[in-house]
Formats: C-alpha cells, structure tokens, sequence
C-alpha cells in the first residue's frame, strides 16, 4: 500500500515561507491498494488529491471521516468534485446513525455556507453511518489487493471522534488524531495500533502548551511515544501540527521525537510512504 500526506496540519490551514518544509494544509492522508484509495479525513489538502484525481486510473475512492470539525472537512467538496464521473465514491463516519450523517453533511456543504444545493454536491456519492468502534471492509479485492479492512474505534475529543485501523496487502496502518492526552494509552487503543506498520498520532502540544489546554482534545509527543512503545509499532508519525508552530519549531520537535524513538518522526506534506 501507498501512503500520501496531503494535508498534516491540525486547526486551520497555514501558509507562508514559515510553514513550507511541513506544509499548510490540514488533515488528509491517501492510501492506495490497488484500485482503490482510501482517503482518510478531507482537510483543506483534499482538494488538492480531488484534481490530481481527475486524471488518475483509481476506480473507487472511500473517504474516511475522524469526525465533522471544519479541518477534517474543509476540503470534501473539491474531493467530491474531482473524483467526479467514472469513479465510485462512498464516505464512512462512525458513530452516528444515517440520519445524522447526511444532515451533517448537507448542513455544512449547502446555502448559505456553501455555494451549492447539497442534493447535487452528494448525488452520486454513497454514504456509510456504523456504530462506534465497528469493523468493515472497502473495495472489492483485486490481484493486485484492493481490499482493506478496517476497525474504528471512538476517541475521547469534544463531539466525539474516531481512530481507524487500515490494513491490507499483509500491512496495517493506524490513524489517531484529535485525542485528548491521557496519562496512559487506552488499552482498546493499543489493541487497535497493535503491530501496526507505521502509527499516524496527534502531536499538537508540547508538554509545556497541554497544561493550559487541557480538554481542547488533543494530544503529544510524549503520549504518541507511550501508545506506539505499548503497541509495538514498526513506524511513529507526529501528526496535526499546531498552527503556530513554524517549520523552526516543528525540525526540534522532529529532531526531539526521532532521539526519543528509533522510526519516529514529524510527517510533512507530500510525502510518499510504501507501507
Ligand atoms: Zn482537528
Ligand atoms: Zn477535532
């Protein structure tokens, strides 16, 4: 599978030479397995992969939403957009019934907040509601291995959110972003990250910023490296990067995070992974 960053801010998008080397625009990752590409949140770098998608030869596109906050979804429309004719696309979330999906949905993408009526932004698309840490599977398998599995699993974050573990080809990927800091990992999240090939985790704060931002349901370095040391993952990648952090900022905390664990880092924009 082939992982892509579209988007590795958390908040709202930044931009300017400060924030080049990691990037401006908010959550949205991209893995590819065979024909399918699984699109996890569609931040402001959604839009982005929807005109690449344009021109692309993926058959079916599956975005996977954490949760509704404006940085995860900011991007979905141009994704819809791009993704356009010829290609299936189906949006997941979990926790919440149908109804509640699709009132989500076309309350944020229609008039006045958006220039379109919602029945036509979502007519071709096919939305998916499961319960709260439910298990399913996207595509439909091919040779080249179009099948992945996942299991979600609910995340302590104002609203509500979810983390996802993505696994296919023999490979597993975890995301878990907008979690609140807690002493320890949550056992339930250690089973989901277990053994995982590369854990994708919040590291909004230092440890300095979470004490006065205790309930913004985020998290930190330290809290990635506890839950990636009790599940054993090959590969730890810092994620949702604060807004005001610059890239100055961000290279010490990268360089912080790889002496603490071998494997570790801060993900940027547009990086490729092979997972
Ligand atoms: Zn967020
Ligand atoms: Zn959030």
């Amino acid at each position: 599978m082939e992982l892509e960053v579209w988007g590795a801010r958390g908040t709202s998008p930044v931009s300017g030479s400060r924030f080049n080397h990691y990037g401006g625009h908010t959550a949205c990752l991209a893995l590819r397995a065979g024909e399918d590409l699984v699109v996890l949140d569609a931040g402001s770098g959604a839009a982005a992969l929807g005109e690449k998608l344009v021109r692309s030869d993926i058959r079916r596109v599956h975005v996977l939403l954490s949760h509704f906050h404006h940085d995860h979804v900011m991007g979905l429309p141009y994704l819809v957009l791009g993704a356009g004719a010829g290609r299936r696309l189906a949006i997941h979330a979990c926790g919440l019934t149908a109804d509640m999906l699709r009132d989500s949905l076309y309350r944020l993408f229609s008039e006045p907040y958006f220039p379109a009526q919602e029945t036509q932004l979502f007519s071709g698309v096919s939305l998916h509601a499961h319960a709260a840490g439910d298990a399913f599977s996207l595509g439909e398998g091919t040779r080249s291995g179009g099948t992945v599995a996942v299991r979600a699993e609910p995340l302590r974050h104002p609203g509500g959110a979810s983390a996802f573990q993505l696994a296919g080809c023999g490979k597993a990927l975890a995301y878990v972003t907008d979690i609140e800091e807690s002493p320890e990992p949550p056992p339930a999240l250690i089973e989901l990250c277990r053994g995982a090939d590369m854990l994708v985790h919040d590291t909004m704060f230092t440890g300095e910023e979470i004490e006065t931002r205790r309930g913004w349901g985020h998290s930190t370095i330290e809290a990635a490296l506890a839950l990636a040391e009790a599940a054993g993952v090959r590969r730890l990648a810092g994620f949702h990067h604060n807004p005001s952090h610059d890239d100055l900022v961000l290279s010490r905390r990268d360089e912080e995070i790889a002496a603490r664990r071998a494997g570790a880092f801060l993900l940027r924009e547009g990086q490729v992974f092979h997972i």
